[in-house]
């Protein structure tokens, strides 16, 4: 049996994390309505999915109202990579900002929950360190990033503004670097970008020193944590930071991926790029206390899926396209 079936929206859903979020919706019995201009995602990631009868996919510009019935929506629109997020910077803007405001507004129509994929870009190059959710951040508001972490913050601002006035059900995740299964390989992210150099031989790019740090949170753990958060009672909104704590210099990542595959490649240093956070870690205390969070997955574990993932996806064709383009 059934029980609590709900109408769950998902925008980004063809995405990265959207994608492993929608098979988890379904997995738990809900209906699902995946909305996707398809600008970072891919088809070939939901593709597992368009079979079940739950699931409904619908090309659609977040930034454009939406009119439909949902119980739930998961706002997760928006391009992750800096390599994407700065192709179109206004559309980025504008993906945060006007897709904010339509999710807002259709959720206070339907009176439904509405979760937004907020992210540690907030905290720009945080001058606090591990940082929690009370740390206001330290963001170029004119640099190259800011279409990301500045259209974020907004995002952010109008979910807050929306409770207050419209006593809608909110709730915020602010989401550190997370890696996984369906990354693109040319998404341009540090994890995918190393394992797919890797994996071909090819040299490993560090940007700088690589003494910058990150850490890297596995996919099922945010997933679990997504859901925990979207499962939550109604006075738990965030924002709450979701990242795995464990902190890692970007050599030290370059190294790991080159002992897990066995590799020779080379390291070779390229530019930093501007604005390039030289910090990064959350602190998860209030994640773990409101919402029994916590992620699970070591780096190396997850590091291992990752790679059986890129070097089945390397032996097709379609990858290779997408590599070469
Ligand atoms: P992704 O690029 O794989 O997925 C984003 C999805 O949004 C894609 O499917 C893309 O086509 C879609 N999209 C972009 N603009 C759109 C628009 N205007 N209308 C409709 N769909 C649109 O990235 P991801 O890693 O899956 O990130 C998902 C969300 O999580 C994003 O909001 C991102 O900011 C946030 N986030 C991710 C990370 C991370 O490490 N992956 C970290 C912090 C925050
Ligand atoms: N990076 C790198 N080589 C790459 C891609 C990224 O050294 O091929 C660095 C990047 O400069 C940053 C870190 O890795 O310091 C994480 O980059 P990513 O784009 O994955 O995420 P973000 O900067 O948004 O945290």
């Amino acid at each position: 049996m059934i029980k609590d079936r709900t109408r769950v929206l998902v925008t980004g859903g063809s995405g990265f994390i959207g994608s492993h979020l929608c098979e988890r919706l379904l997995e738990d019995g809900h209906e699902v309505l995946c909305v996707d201009n398809f600008f970072t995602g891919r088809r070939i990631n939901i593709e597992g999915l368009l079979d079940n009868r739950r699931f409904e996919l619908c090309r659609h510009d977040v930034t454009i109202p939406l009119c439909i019935e949902v119980d739930e929506i998961y706002n997760l629109a928006c391009p992750a990579s800096p390599v994407h997020y700065q192709r179109d910077p206004v559309q980025t803007a504008k993906t945060s900002v006007l897709g904010a405001i339509n999710m807002l507004e259709l959720a206070n129509r339907l009176k439904a929950k509405v979760f937004q994929a907020s992210t540690s870009e907030v905290y720009g190059d945080p001058t606090v360190h591990p940082q929690p959710e009370g740390y206001w951040g330290n963001v170029n508001p004119i640099g190259v990033r800011a279409c990301y972490d500045e259209g974020k913050r907004c995002a952010e601002t109008l979910f807050f503004d929306f409770w207050r006035q419209h006593q809608l059900r909110i709730k915020v995740a602010r989401i550190f670097n997370t890696y996984g299964p369906r990354m693109k390989p040319n998404d341009g992210r540090v994890v995918s970008n190393f394992i797919v150099q890797a994996l071909r031989g090819e040299d490993i790019t560090i940007y700088g020193e690589g003494q910058q740090t990150r850490s890297f949170c596995y996919i099922d753990d945010l997933v679990d944590g997504l859901v925990r958060l979207m499962n939550s009672p109604d006075d738990v909104r965030g924002p709450f930071n979701m990242g795995n704590p464990d902190e890692f210099t970007v050599r030290e990542l370059a190294e790991m991926v080159i002992d897990l595959t066995g590799s020779r490649s080379r390291i070779v240093h390229h530019p930093l790029p501007a604005d390039d956070p030289k910090q990064r870690r959350p602190d998860i205390t209030q994640s773990k206390k409101k919402l029994g969070w916590r992620p699970v997955v070591p780096l190396r574990t997850g590091l291992e899926r990752t790679i059986r993932y890129f070097d089945e996806q390397l032996a097709s064709g379609d990858v290779l396209e997408l590599l070469e383009a």
